[in-house]
């Protein structure tokens, strides 16, 4: 499982029901996501958590010509994580969409708070591609599934696989 990663999309308050953009039962990919996260931390393997993180001025909401209503700007309450998700210790966090340019709609988008991207910090720890064309390693994705988040969700699938990762699901509200 060292090779293995978990990629936690976006639960944060504004896509759980009462949030902005709530997903309709969204909050139900918790348990099962925190079960995953606990097995893949405990098994040496990498959890990283993406999130939306949009300053209050963006060309992604609507009010500046995006598509969105305001969701996700840093230190509000619908920017924070689930309170029911669970993250191990060690945990990755990716932020995206930051930029007043950026939709960040692919967690391969974003950054750490170190700088790196995902792709980086996934071959940092060992989760790679190889060029023998075996399937060797995966990354499983679990975004929240409504249906304006399937551009995101294929984007960041597509994203994993012209990097050579091999997508897979874990979890499916
Ligand atoms: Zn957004």
């Amino acid at each position: 499982m060292r090779n293995t990663a978990l990629i936690i999309v976006d639960v944060q308050n504004d896509f759980c029901p009462g949030g902005a953009l709530a997903v309709n039962e969204g909050d139900q990919v918790i348990p099962p996501l925190n079960r995953a996260a606990e097995t893949i931390a405990h098994q040496g393997g990498l959890v990283l958590a993406s999130r939306d993180w949009h300053p209050r001025e963006t060309k992604h909401f609507a009010e500046f010509g995006g598509n969105w209503l305001v969701h996700c700007v840093p230190n509000t309450h619908g920017a924070e994580f689930h309170p029911n998700l669970k993250l191990p210790e060690g945990t990755v966090i990716i932020s995206k969409g930051v930029g007043a340019e950026d939709d960040g709609y692919s967690a391969f988008e974003g950054r750490t708070a170190d700088g790196k991207t995902l792709d980086e910090a996934l071959k940092a720890h060992g989760v790679q591609w190889r060029d023998d064309g075996e399937q060797a390693y995966q990354v499983s994705y679990t975004p929240l599934c409504s249906e304006w988040m399937a551009e995101q969700r294929t984007r960041c699938a597509q994203s994993c696989l012209s990097l050579g990762f091999t997508p897979t699901r874990r979890a499916h509200a």
